[in-house]
């Protein structure tokens, strides 16, 4: 009988059997931690009708741990030297599936509505790539797909961002994009020692619970994220001159700007720290009738 393979032990083992050597570039660090995998488990709270869809499953020890408590396990893995590793490790459950793609390319609707059809609900969990963290959830949350949370590791500056509220150091637009589909919890920190090799950075785990309803009311949603974002564009500049840069290719002049602010109850003299999601969206859905 094998060892799990979040052990030194064992991941040893399967570097040496396949000659594997981990690439930097695509973030390969491997969990060794049977208990942190277990407090992941845990927070997800999996049960034994969950699809679950694992990004980035290295050599198995999240997804064996998944496929013995999920009903199906779907997990993208972009380096295709893990290939037969994965065969191998995963040759005991026959419930898991892997696909050897590139998660931001991946077209993952049609891959649940393919392998996870005859599940209950779908689940997202992972010790993710901490070099595309970002783009990985928001290109997911962004597509609405019917994922109701997701429990990722990512790298712990990143996970501050994601929870973080107005006026504090790390909010900005990326904390408003992920809050605005999402109510956002810590669930761990964990450090580097866990990991082979270890990273550069502390790790945090975090939970991500779909919200019924985007936490606030838009009418243009596009528009909405342009607002959020080039409000943050200098952090230590107001919003008004936030605004002027960010529309300055367009008809928009200050006194337009300023008119829309006071219609929209905001301050010009703000920082774009300092606004809540209601704000944002109390400024995009008064530009949308007022001038574009
Ligand atoms: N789940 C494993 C574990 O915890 O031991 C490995 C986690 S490691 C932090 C991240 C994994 O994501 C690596 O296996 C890496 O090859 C994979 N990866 C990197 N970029 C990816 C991408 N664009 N799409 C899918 N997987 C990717």
């Amino acid at each position: 009988e094998y060892k799990e393979i979040a052990t030194p032990a064992r991941t040893n083992m399967l570097l040496e059997k396949y000659g594997f050597s981990f690439k930097k570039s695509l973030g390969q660090n491997f969990l060794i931690d049977t208990n942190v995998i277990n407090n992941i488990i845990t927070a997800s709270g999996i049960t034994e009708k969950s699809g679950v869809i694992e990004i980035g499953p290295g050599m198995g020890s999240l997804t064996e741990q998944l496929a013995k408590r999920a009903k199906k396990v779907l997990a993208f893995e972009i380096d295709q030297r893990l290939m037969p590793v994965l065969e191998d490790t995963m040759s005991p459950y026959n419930n898991v599936t892997i696909i050897n793609e590139d998660i931001l390319k991946a077209d993952v609707r049609t891959a649940i509505e393919t392998h996870l059809n005859d599940c209950e609900e779908i689940l997202v969990v992972a010790n993710l790539p901490y070099y595309i963290t970002t783009p990985i959830l928001l290109g997911l949350l962004e597509k609405h797909l019917p994922i109701k949370s997701y429990v990722v590791m990512m790298q712990k500056e990143v996970g501050d961002r994601l929870s973080a509220v107005p006026s504090t150091k790390s909010y900005g637009s990326l904390s408003i994009a992920v809050q605005y589909y999402t109510t956002v919890e810590k669930v761990m920190v964990v450090p580097k020692g866990v990991f082979m090799p270890p990273p550069n950075v502390d790790s945090l785990v975090v939970k991500l619970t779909t919200l019924a309803e985007p936490a606030v009311n838009v009418t243009d949603e596009k528009l909405f994220f342009k607002l959020t974002r080039g409000a943050f564009v200098q952090r230590r500049k107001t919003i008004l001159n936030n605004y002027m840069s960010l529309f300055k290719d367009s008809k928009e002049h200050k006194e337009d700007i300023l008119a829309w602010l006071d219609q929209s109850g905001i301050q010009p003299n703000r920082r774009g720290e300092s606004l809540s999601l209601d704000e944002f969206a109390e400024l995009a859905n008064h530009l949308t009738d007022f001038k574009q």
